[in-house]
């Protein structure tokens, strides 16, 4: 995971997919809104570890979206995660510490 990664998702430049919308913190915090990189095609499906398959996202959005069998489009996905919080069915906080 290359820090450009990073520093490309949290300036909010074009390309950088917030599925949540919420501010994200260091990929160094403990909690589930750290900024991780996530690969929109993962890697064991072929994706390549390349900028353009690359995006920010906080690890919930990240491991929620990669636990579903087939991982929906990125912004079918940003539908399904705000049409959760909207129905307060994401989650509390999204500072939980993760264990
Ligand atoms: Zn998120």
């Amino acid at each position: 995971m290359a820090p450009s990664y990073l520093e490309v998702g949290s300036s909010g430049k074009p390309g950088a997919v917030q599925y949540c919308g919420c501010a994200m913190l260091p990929a160094s915090d403990k909690s589930s809104s750290r900024c991780t990189a996530e690969h929109l095609r993962a890697r064991c499906d072929g994706g390549k570890d390349v900028l353009e398959n690359v995006v920010a996202a906080c690890w919930l959005c990240n491991n929620r979206r990669h636990r579903r069998k087939v991982p929906p489009a990125p912004e079918d996905y940003k539908r399904l995660v705000r049409n959760r919080i909207s129905r307060g069915r994401w989650i509390a906080s999204a500072s939980a510490p993760v264990p």
